[in-house]
């Protein structure tokens, strides 16, 4: 939060464009077979022997991102995960981006080599191309916009749950957005004490999962070794209601989902605690939290259950019988999609 007076500026306007693409990109290494041709032409040439996904994301500084706690490297690095997620969500692997940038002259070149960096991280970790982009400047702000493409054998749409499929999330949920809280909180802190060192040690977990999340590139495998083909699959960006009735419209089915099931970090409870916000209702309207959301059919269950990754929340039930939380005190209320209006996308 504490930003360095003393760093270096250079002008973007020092390198020109193509100096600056090719500053930006030197890095990038090609490990697939199946980009042919990467950053370089006017075009990049793929050449794929099975089914192609493709996904783009935009994000726009001030509505998707505060650069205010958001270091540069970790927006790069966001920037990527937030789209190999949804490449995920297909049941696909990953396997090129493209990344293009808008900036305006406020950012210096150091800037763009932080974002670049973070976006090489991702790139590395999760073993894909980058492949191209664009670079311009903008009038106000910093826009990132990256496309990735995937392979798929065996696609998983939104529309396939059935009535008594098991509803089944991974991970936890619930953490980015209390991790956003903490931020936020901590922001308005130093507006008002900028000498003030906050102390973040009980929150690293949950800043952690808003400031650098990462994809389920592990699940796609696991199910493939588990043999399961989940029946619906949808990455979790916009919190669990919405994206349980994404599910449920698609696949025109209902479904129970438990609250007691629902799989939450302690330092999601803790932090809860002292926000002084209901635990279910930060899972439910969160988001960010690049989880995936499937149902997977009952016959499945005995190769899932012992798996630490995997956690059922509920089943899938009839159309006609509506989406339903159903709650510790046992009762059963309608899942609406709320979406916290200070929480974008
Ligand atoms: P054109 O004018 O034909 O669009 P550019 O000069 O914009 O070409 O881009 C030259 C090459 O650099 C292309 O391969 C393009 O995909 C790549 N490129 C441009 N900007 C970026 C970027 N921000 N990140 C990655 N590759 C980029
Ligand atoms: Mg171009």
């Amino acid at each position: 939060m504490i930003e360095d007076k003393n760093q270096q500026r250079t002008d973007l306007s020092e390198l020109g464009e193509f100096g600056l693409i090719d500053h930006l990109t030197k890095n990038f290494v090609i490990n697939h077979k199946s980009t042919v041709k990467g950053i370089g032409d006017d075009a990049a040439v793929l050449d794929f022997k099975k089914k192609v996904v493709v996904t783009t994301d935009l994000l726009v500084e001030g509505v998707h991102f505060d650069l205010s706690y958001m270091p540069l490297k970790h927006l790069g690095y966001k920037s990527v995960i937030v789209n190999l997620s949804d490449v995920y969500a297909m049941n696909a692997t990953a396997t090129q981006i493209t990344v293009s940038i808008a900036v305006s002259n406020r950012f210096p070149l150091e800037a763009l080599e932080e974002i670049y960096a973070g976006i090489e991280t991702a790139a590395k970790i999760y073993n894909i191309d980058v492949v191209g982009g664009d670079t311009t400047s903008s009038n106000k702000g910093l826009l990132i916009s990256v496309t990735a493409l995937g392979e798929v054998e065996n696609e998983v749409y939104r529309n396939g749950a059935k009535p008594n499929d098991l509803l089944v999330v991974t991970g936890d949920v619930g953490a980015a957005y209390m991790g956003l809280q903490v931020l936020e909180r901590e922001k308005e802190v130093f507006k008002v004490n900028p000498n003030n060192q906050p102390d973040l040690d009980q929150y690293t977990y949950v800043i952690e999962r808003q400031l650098k999340p990462e994809a389920r590139k592990d699940i796609v495998k696991l199910l493939q070794d588990l043999d399961v083909k989940p029946t619906s699959m949808i990455d979790i960006s916009d919190g669990l209601s919405s994206e349980i009735m994404h599910i449920c419209k698609q696949s025109k089915v209902g479904c129970d989902l438990y609250e007691t099931k629902i799989p939450l970090d302690p330092q999601v409870i803790s932090t809860c605690e002292e926000f002084n916000i209901d635990s279910t209702t930060v899972a439910l309207n969160g988001g960010e939290d690049y989880e995936l959301l499937m149902t997977i059919s009952q016959d499945d269950y005995p190769k899932i259950k012992a798996n630490p990754n995997l956690t059922v929340i509920g089943y899938m039930t009839e159309e006609s019988a509506g989406m339903h939380l159903v709650t510790r005190a046992e009762t059963k209320i309608p899942i609406k999609a709320q979406g916290w209006k200070n929480f974008n996308e």
